[in-house]
């Protein structure tokens, strides 16, 4: 394994959720072992043993270990995975600040110190969403391991991760097209941060009572085939029950710039929630901001969190060699470029640049791709 396969490993193990290090895992072994016994096709064909020799041959390339990941999760999804018993038990995390959390367990809400074993580790030892075991004296003493997260770089020291939230199926991207205006950086940063923690993403295109004309969504054209989009406006109530549908049963956490409406839309979701919008501060003396996440129980296994508003999002600890995997649309054209692991930059022959060109791929979504390739290699010059 070269250092830069090496490297790519070791980026992917650090995001995948824990399930599927486990699955690969055992993908490896089970490939590895497929290896050993390569050799037993040259056993006689007989009446008994003729099918399994035929099967064996149609497969003589070794399944990559991809495809033994995925065979190995439908076979486990068909069986319920052993630890949702310990999760029922668990406490969920769902504030948390500074040495203190609260976390919401068999329907009661419980004020918990972190214990220091949990705190030391990182700063980011603990985050809304998380699942943990307490101790007699209410002290949280584990966190069970994460299925999925969302992280950013701590702005104060960039090579180490800040937890946004545990534990997500989805995450909702709220953002609207006018006030504030649309920033397409800023969709394409938190989906690679999405895709790279494991939850679905889903884009949420609010205040379209303010849009005049359809053109006006004409940015969001290259992003209709990378995730789902439903647009909604709290004051017409449009969308809201599509966004209602999304979320049920789900824990989703709702990210984005402040002022985009997440706090009036979770509040429109459930009008139980009465949570602090800007026009409830209107005439205070600062702005409204949410100033840590929360998570908020709607019922019937429907979990929503509230995040503070994004301006800028970086991107924690990215290579730039495997920068192009979180850019989905340029994988097909990929395998037409001349050089196998070309990084659509500077190469010849590049089908990726060629598509871009003919209007097939987004140059928009391009730009940014080169431009956040720029930065990587920049900082790690
Ligand atoms: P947050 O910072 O993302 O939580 O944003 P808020 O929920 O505090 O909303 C910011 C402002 O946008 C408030 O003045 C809301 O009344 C307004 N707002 C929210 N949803 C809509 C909408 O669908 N249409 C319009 N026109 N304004 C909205
Ligand atoms: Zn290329």
């Amino acid at each position: 394994m070269d250092r830069s396969e090496k490297r790519h490993q070791k980026d992917i193990q650090k995001h995948v959720d824990y399930e599927t290090m486990k699955l690969r895992k055992q993908a490896g072994k089970l490939r590895r072992s497929l290896k050993k016994t390569k050799g037993s096709g040259g056993k006689p064909v007989t009446e008994e043993n003729w099918e399994q020799v035929v099967e064996q041959r149609k497969t003589r390339g070794r399944p990559s270990r991809d495809e033994l990941v995925h065979q190995l999760r439908v076979s486990t999804d068909e069986t319920p995975a052993q630890s949702t018993d310990v999760d029922k038990h668990a406490a969920i995390v769902i504030f948390v600040a500074g040495g203190r959390c609260r976390v919401f367990r068999d329907g009661q809400e419980i004020d918990c110190v972190i214990t220091p074993e949990v705190a030391v580790r990182q700063q980011s030892a603990l985050a809304v969403g998380d699942r943990v075991e307490l101790d007699e004296n209410r002290a949280v003493k584990a966190v069970l391991p994460r299925r999925t997260v969302l992280s950013r770089p701590d702005p104060n020291n960039p090579h180490r991760q800040r937890l946004i939230a545990a534990n997500l199926d989805m995450v909702i991207h709220v953002v609207s097209v006018k006030a504030p205006p649309l920033r397409p950086r800023l969709i394409d940063r938190f989906f690679i941060a999405i895709q790279r923690g494991g939850a679905q993403p889903l884009l949420c295109v609010n205040k379209i009572d303010l849009l005049s004309d359809e053109h006006e969504l004409s940015q969001l054209e290259p992003y209709r085939e990378l995730m789902p989009i439903v647009l909604c406006s709290t004051k017409s109530g449009e969308g809201l029950e599509a966004l209602r549908m999304a979320v049920q049963g789900k824990t989703c956490a709702l990210v984005g710039h402040s002022g985009v409406g997440k706090s009036t839309i979770l509040n429109a979701l459930d009008r139980r929630l009465e949570i602090a919008t800007a026009d409830v501060h209107k005439g205070g003396t600062g702005r409204h901001t949410t100033t840590a996440s929360t998570l908020y129980d709607l019922g019937e296994e429907t979990y929503l969190i509230d995040t503070p508003g994004i301006r800028e999002f970086g991107l924690w600890d990215l290579q730039l060699d495997t920068l192009r995997d979180y850019f989905p649309e340029f994988a097909e054209a990929a395998q037409w470029c001349r050089f196998n692991d070309c990084s659509h930059l500077h190469e010849p022959d590049c089908e990726v640049k060629r598509r871009v060109e003919r209007g097939q791929i987004s140059r928009a979504r391009y730009e940014t791709y080169a431009r956040l390739a720029a930065e990587l290699a920049s900082s790690s010059s």
